[in-house]
């Protein structure tokens, strides 16, 4: 499912750190690029960032996806190791049910999922920015942004209209696999 990571050499896990707001242990470690999903390569090959994170310290696997704790962070450009596990696209939906349950649905501090993407760019053909700004609670520069591309452009593709008819119904979008490799 996923390449496979090679053996981390010292000399790429210090070139990966240098990438890393390196803070306290159990401080969210951001990637310093803006991209929330950030990507580092190794021999021509780009992974992203997480699943480096934990090849730091030993956890690798080609089929399973790298997941924030949600009792720890659920922030996107996190790359702490002790704030991220190895887990199936199901801990992944139950984990969005636990930051759910934590912060509230849809409050004014949530920060999209992935697969809100795909929802934001069918409903832009339809819906004004700011209605699709206040789905989401968040600005309406963002929905722009997100339209155009400028944002969130590793995740590809249109919802459905069944996608969106459930969303539409549910408030909530179903987390899909996102993690992939170029
Ligand atoms: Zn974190």
């Amino acid at each position: 499912m996923y390449n496979t990571i090679p053996e981390l050499t010292p000399e790429t896990i210090a070139r990966f750190w240098n990438n890393v707001e390196i803070k306290g242990a159990n401080d969210c470690w951001n990637w310093k690029s803006t991209c929330n999903y950030g990507r580092f390569r190794i021999n021509s090959k780009c992974y992203y960032a997480h699943r480096i994170a934990l090849a730091t310290i030993g956890l690798k696997s080609d089929v399973l996806m790298v997941l924030h704790d949600p009792l720890k962070c659920n922030n996107p450009r996190c790359v702490n190791p002790n704030h991220l596990r190895l887990g199936t696209s199901l801990q992944n939906g139950r984990d969005k049910i636990t930051v759910g349950n934590l912060q509230g649905s849809k409050n004014s501090q949530a920060t999209l999922l992935e697969s809100d993407i795909p929802i934001i760019r069918l409903l832009a053909n339809t819906m004004s920015n700011v209605k699709i700004a206040k789905l989401f609670n968040i600005g309406p520069c963002a929905i722009s942004q997100i339209k155009r591309h400028i944002t969130w452009k590793h995740v590809i593709g249109v919802a459905t209209d069944a996608e969106v008819a459930e969303f539409l119904r549910t408030g909530t979008s179903v987390p899909f696999v996102l993690d992939f490799q170029i």
